[in-house]
């Protein structure tokens, strides 16, 4: 039987829960199912993973230690993990851990590496991908011994497929990295990540400046969601650059995407176009985005952001 290793992704301490759709992607396939752990507790990932078809909880150590974060490092321990427990297809999210580790994986095997799917047919080899921001989707497929994906945060849904997983631990040896870390430093710019969030609430030009992103934050803290931005408030400066979504930010799969002074360009639909609901907000009823969206407000959004921060942080009925 074929075994699939999945990588999964740790944040502050905790499991992505992006990583539950990629295992269930490795579980659709039918073979073993296998998740490699660099950080994090390995039992309390393994009590997850199980619900989502991962018969397998390997936790990797290196000779630098658990969990001090070298890409060099961890890409050579995931190679030995790979060729100890022969593995030949690895998946991993996306992101920018995932983008950094899958492609240094891939290319010390010398493995077809194909990031950013949408889908992925681990029987077949071939995965989706969107093309041309976002305007067609094109289906690849990989050949050769081993096979490497990188799967979209939030773009597969996580399946629920229960079994028992078993906990193992490897210890890779890893020699001299040419790379050392010298020191990690949390971004300023969202509690949540962007690419993880349920719900992400996003401002453009129509924002005006910096300060009136303060609505946002307010109106996304009622609500546990992320605060996004287009190129043109970033490039303002009014935002970090950690906020800009689109096809030169970050891509992203919410549930719910509120574009608020956005006016829709294909550059930033490329970024946020397979969110489940995309609702805008915007004072002229012929932008681009009002007759893309699913629900569209015609209005000021300084009149409507801060009358939805209120009615969202007022107790809904029934709660206490
Ligand atoms: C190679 C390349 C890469 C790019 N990459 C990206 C990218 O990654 N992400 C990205 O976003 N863009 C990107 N762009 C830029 C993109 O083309 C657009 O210029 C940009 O998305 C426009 O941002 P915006 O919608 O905020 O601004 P605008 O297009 O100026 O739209 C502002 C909107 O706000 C509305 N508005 C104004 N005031 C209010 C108000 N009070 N209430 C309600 N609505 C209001 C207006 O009606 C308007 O529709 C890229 C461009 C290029 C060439």
């Amino acid at each position: 039987m074929k075994k699939i290793a999945v990588l999964i992704e740790i944040r502050d301490g905790k499991l992505k829960p992006s990583n539950l759709g990629v295992c269930s992607a490795a579980h659709e396939s039918g073979g073993e199912c296998i998740a490699f752990l660099l950080e994090g507790n390995a039992a309390d990932a393994a009590a997850t993973l199980q619900e989502y078809g991962i018969e397998k909880v390997v936790e990797i150590f290196t000779t630098h230690g658990a969990a001090s974060w070298n890409p060099e490092v961890w890409a050579e321990a995931i190679i030995q993990a790979m060729v100890y427990y022969e593995i030949h297809a690895l998946l991993g999210l996306a992101s920018m851990q995932g983008k950094d580790l899958l492609a240094r994986v891939a290319a010390r095997l010398e493995a077809p590496l194909l990031m950013d799917c949408i889908a992925v047919n681990l029987v077949r080899h071939t995965a989706k991908k969107s093309q041309f921001s976002g305007k067609a989707i094109a289906e690849f497929k990989t050949c050769g011994d081993y096979h490497v994906y990188g799967i979209r945060p939030n773009a597969l849904t996580a399946v629920p497929a229960p079994c028992r997983a078993a906990v193992e631990s490897f210890k890779a040896s890893t020699g001299s990295p040419g790379l050392s870390v010298k020191n990690l430093q949390p971004g300023l710019a969202n509690d949540i990540d962007l690419t993880e969030a349920n719900v992400i609430i996003s401002g453009g030009r129509g924002m005006e400046n910096g300060d009136n992103f303060n609505l946002l934050h307010a109106c996304a803290q009622t609500i546990s969601a992320a605060v996004g931005a287009s190129r043109a408030a970033v490039d303002a400066g009014w935002v970090s650059h950690a906020l800009q979504v689109g096809q030169t930010g970050k891509t992203v799969s919410p549930k719910v995407y509120i574009a608020c002074g956005i006016s829709g360009s294909v550059q930033h639909f490329a970024g946020m176009k397979t969110a489940g609901i995309i609702i805008a907000i915007n004072k002229d009823p012929h932008a681009a985005i009002m007759s893309k969206c699913d629900y569209a407000v015609c209005a000021n959004l300084f009149d409507i952001v801060p009358a939805l921060t209120r009615k969202l942080r007022k107790p809904h009925k029934g709660s206490k």
